[in-house]
């Protein structure tokens, strides 16, 4: 007998082959089934996503037949075909892409048999170490967090200051699912800058008592081979608790009890590529589809069918009905000491729970308390200052005192720009718009988008002046500055300075982070200087002083969320200083500006991040910005920006003129070269398109792809080079 199967494979996003293909089988086969099939010539892996009654259609004689499944392990769960549908439908893909990108890579390309000898279990290492949890005595912060948690159902955000001990709250709540039911599973995702030994060696060491092989991670610096044996334990069930960057929102797990979403505000749980997902937000939705599977199961109402399109997007009105149903048995908990305004809002609104922890570790009484923030006027320091004067002084004090400082600017490189002042002449890149970065390190003039590089020229190319010189300042220069500034200076113990540098650059070879990190941790240096790199999670003990150099550029860029980002990064520095509660009083953060007076500075004086964020959401309401309004963008690249841009306006007017769905609430704006228009010689343009209604937005989007599609055959637009959209952009 012939099971007629429907059957994802992995699609290029725009081919046309985009949905499921048809397959017959002589065996019949469950949905979530790993399959090999034909697909031209080629053999590829495929998903059963789901069993048809007939070939549709496809005259029977035409079909395909499957060659076979991976033997020996169980189909992909209902939960996580749900997961991969929705993320298809939502951030408009094709489910074939998504589902086999989900996918460890290695999956294609063993044989069954190699897959069968990686499918042999891992001796179980026995559960000998006694559970230490209880050991350390909470905080009463924490305590009460932990309660408040425990008591509620619906996603919930950790609102902890910097040294709060939000992670000690993470180790609790999942001991607690992991104690509760021993086939639970939890999920800890991590940023990407985040994923640390360290914090990997904190959960092996907390959950040791499970057994070694039960906390594994997924992240990107794993092998093939590595990545492999993570996913598989995860689908067998036998790691309980997986920790992971985005990538690991797709894991396969048949038990999920828990998502945690550590610093749920940054900006790399957004994938810029492919499906533009964002793993904070699917975080939400998968914990809201496991427990209505869990729901369902229980009351017999099980479907197995794909939900596609029919369930709500996230942070949608799906999850409250999901927390109104009643048991729920899978939890969200994302923290951060300075949420996302999408997030932050939902709590306001009281759609997530908020939890509150605002003393830092070592309580008031013994000053573990946040830095004071000192604001420099620029305006009044002498012109052309890099350091202004009294911050140099108080670097200086620290110095004497044995503490350390450190200092962080956003641009790497020397100079951002090198030129000649007798012609005006730029190190623009050839291929960009943009200016190549002098690096002085290795005479180089460097591209930092498409990364084409020179030796600096000996003279100005344009007119033979021999005089070029650098302009501005990045991270290499200022070290070589505070070098210049602090010559003749001593450390306490008398000895010579010693200054070093973090950034993108210091840090390129495997390992040489982790030794930077390590020397600082070892108090080996005195002035750190550094990019944003610095600025985030390291739990530096000795740093008593942080200081922003140059930060204004944020409050008056076009982009609605710098000012969240700049914020979010000032605050998250200010953490990095006293730490240490013996240094808490003597901690500072200083902040050089222009513009002294701006309210992001004023919250910030106050460490007052509900002022910031009430503030910014008044304006972001007023202008029907996110959380208040959804938007999308639709990126184009050609040769030329007139192609990119014709694209674009000509697939607007289409569906105007055609009336899509959504149409009436839906705001295409004209097509506009991106910030850096040209890179790699490809022209790029963007369309924003807005709407006030997240599902209006979501129907117009799905009518419109097919418009985008036919807009690209039409004869003009022939050489644009690609297209893409993405839902929810993080930055316009
Ligand atoms: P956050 O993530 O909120 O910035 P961490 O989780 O890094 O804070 O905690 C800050 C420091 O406090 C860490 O060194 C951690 O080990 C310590 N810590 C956390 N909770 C406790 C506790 N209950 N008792 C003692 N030390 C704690
Ligand atoms: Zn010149
Ligand atoms: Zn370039």
């Amino acid at each position: 007998m012939t099971h007629w199967l429907s059957i994802v494979v992995a699609t290029p996003a725009h081919s046309k082959v985009a949905g499921a293909l048809t397959y017959a089988s002589e065996w019949p086969l469950t949905p979530g089934t790993l399959v090999r099939v034909p697909l031209g010539k080629r053999e590829v892996l495929g998903v059963v996503w789901e069993v048809l009654p007939g070939s549709g259609d496809l005259p029977p004689a035409q079909a395909r037949a499957v060659l076979g499944a991976l033997g020996g392990l169980a189909p992909l769960p209902s939960t996580w075909r749900r997961l991969v549908g929705f993320t298809a439908t939502y951030y408009q893909r094709s489910i074939g892409e998504v589902a086999l990108a989900a996918l460890p890579p290695q999956l294609r390309e063993l044989s069954t048999v190699q897959l069968a000898r990686r499918l042999k279990r891992p001796v179980a290492t026995p559960p000998d170490t006694p559970d230490t949890t209880d050991l350390i005595a909470l905080s009463p912060d924490q305590e009460r967090a932990i309660a408040e948690f425990d008591a509620d159902t619906r996603p919930a955000l950790l609102f902890g200051t910097t040294g709060s001990g939000k992670t000690e709250v993470y180790l609790r709540a999942a001991a607690k699912v992991l104690a509760d039911d021993p086939s639970a599973q939890v999920l800890v995702m991590v940023p990407e800058i985040n994923l640390t030994p360290q914090l990997q060696a904190r959960f092996e060491e907390r959950f040791a008592h499970l057994g070694k092989a039960q906390v594994v991670a997924l992240h990107s610096g794993l092998t093939p081979a590595q990545r492999l044996k993570s996913w598989l334990a995860a689908h067998a069930g036998q790691a309980r608790l997986v920790l992971g960057t985005r990538m690991a929102i797709f894991a396969s797990l048949p038990n999920l009890r828990l998502i945690v979403v550590d610093e749920e505000h940054d900006p790399s749980y957004k994938q810029q590529e492919g499906a533009r997902y964002s793993a904070r937000d699917l975080a939400v939705y998968r914990a809201m589809l496991e427990s209505a599977a869990k729901d369902e199961h229980a009351r017999g109402q099980f479907s197995d069918g794909p939900p596609l399109g029919k369930l709500a997007p996230p942070g949608g009105s799906a999850v409250r009905e999901a927390t109104s149903v009643g048991a729920i048995s899978c939890r969200v908990l994302l923290g951060s000491a300075t949420p996302s305004l999408e997030s932050w809002q939902a709590t306001v609104v009281g759609r997530y729970q908020r939890l509150t922890m605002s003393e830092r570790i070592g309580g008031a009484e013994q000053q573990g308390s946040l830095p004071a923030i000192r604001l420099v006027d620029m305006n009044h320091q002498p012109k052309h200052s890099t350091i202004a004067p009294p911050l140099l002084e108080a670097i200086s004090q620290r110095i004497a005192r044995g503490e350390q400082s450190l200092i962080f600017l956003n641009r790497r490189g020397y100079a951002p720009v090198l030129a000649c002042h007798d012609c005006g002449w730029k190190s623009e890149c050839p291929h960009c718009s943009a200016y190549r970065v002098f690096h002085k390190i290795d005479c180089t003039l460097r591209c930092h988008h498409c990364g084409f590089t020179e030796r600096v020229p000996r003279a100005c190319p344009s007119c033979g002046n021999i005089d070029i010189s650098p302009v501005g300042k990045g991270t290499e220069r200022l070290e070589e500055h505070i070098t210049e500034l602090l010559a003749g200076v001593r450390g306490s113990d008398g000895e010579p300075l010693r200054i070093a540098r973090i950034d993108a650059d210091t840090t390129r070879l495997k390992g040489a982070l982790e030794a930077q990190l390590a020397s600082v941790h070892a108090g080996e240096v005195d002035v750190l200087v550094g990019t944003q790199m610095i600025a985030k999670g390291h739990d530096f003990r000795h740093i008593t002083l942080v200081a922003a150099i140059n930060p204004d550029a944020a409050l008056f860029s076009s982009d609605f969320r710098a000012p969240e980002r700049l914020f979010g990064l000032l605050m998250q520095a200010a953490g990095r200083a006293g730490r240490d509660a013996a240094h808490g009083e003597t901690s500072e953060m200083w902040v050089q500006t222009f513009h002294p007076q701006h309210p992001l500075f004023a919250a910030l004086k106050k460490h007052d991040y509900p002022a910031f964020a009430a503030q910014e959401l008044k304006e972001r309401e007023a202008a029907g910005m996110s959380p208040f309004g959804f938007s999308a963008l639709v990126r184009a690249e050609a040769r030329e920006q007139a192609v990119a841009q014709g694209f674009l306006n000509a697939a607007a007017e289409a569906a105007q003129s055609q009336q899509l769905p959504g149409h009436e609430a839906v705001t295409p704006y004209p097509a506009v070269p991106m910030t850096i228009q040209r890179v790699a010689n490809i022209e790029r343009a963007q369309m924003l398109v807005e709407s006030p209604s997240r599902a209006a937005l979501q129907r117009f989007l799905a009518a419109w792809q097919p418009v985008l599609h036919q807009t690209r055959q039409q004869g003009e637009f022939k050489s644009l080079i690609r297209w893409a959209i993405d839902v929810d952009p993080l930055a316009i």
